[in-house]
């Protein structure tokens, strides 16, 4: 009898172990939830050339919607060599929390280039308006890694990237 009473005791100890344990899991999962929700914005990407304004420039890449900073997107153009554009996208939280983003590719003059390559060449762009002075184009490039170009345009880059500093140059 004793021993029935500890088999009866331990099965319902075990459910008890297996129900507690499916409701940690589950209010585990309630907390990642609000995490991986999508969110909808809208995504501004500037046209990279040698001559792109500095507005738009610093606009690339910004974000627009009600759970961002910004809440409207600006009025395109910005001005008269603005090549600006809109794409609305769902964004994961994860995408916002890294800081990624689901378009890949990024318009320029070179065709459309990778989001890591149009990066680097956004840098050095907005970085000839804004402290490209007393130094040679050698020395101004040295402080980027040029290497980061994807090799298919890394040469192209730099001549639109130097076409931009020498037109910096005589302002
Ligand atoms: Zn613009």
């Amino acid at each position: 009898m004793l021993k029935l009473f500890i088999a009866a005791l331990s099965v319902a100890l075990l459910y008890w172990l297996w129900h507690k344990k499916n409701q940690i899991f589950s209010k585990r999962n309630n907390k990642v939830d609000p995490f991986i929700t999508t969110i909808e914005a809208i995504e501004l990407q500037t046209f990279l050339d040698w001559d792109t304004p500095q507005l738009c420039l610093e606009s690339d890449g910004i974000r627009y919607g009600k759970q961002f900073k910004h809440k409207l997107p600006p009025d395109l153009p910005h001005e008269s060599r603005c090549r600006c554009e809109v794409t609305k996208l769902f964004y994961t939280s994860d995408d916002v929390f890294q800081g990624t983003s689901p378009i890949l590719t990024h318009k320029s003059a070179l065709g459309e280039i990778s989001s890591k390559d149009a990066l680097l060449l956004k840098n050095i762009l907005l970085k000839i308006i804004t402290d490209s002075k007393e130094k040679s184009f050698t020395d101004f490039l040295a402080q980027f890694e040029l290497n980061s170009f994807s090799a298919d345009i890394r040469t192209q880059a730099i001549s639109l990237a130097e076409k931009a500093f020498q037109s910096a140059d005589n302002k």
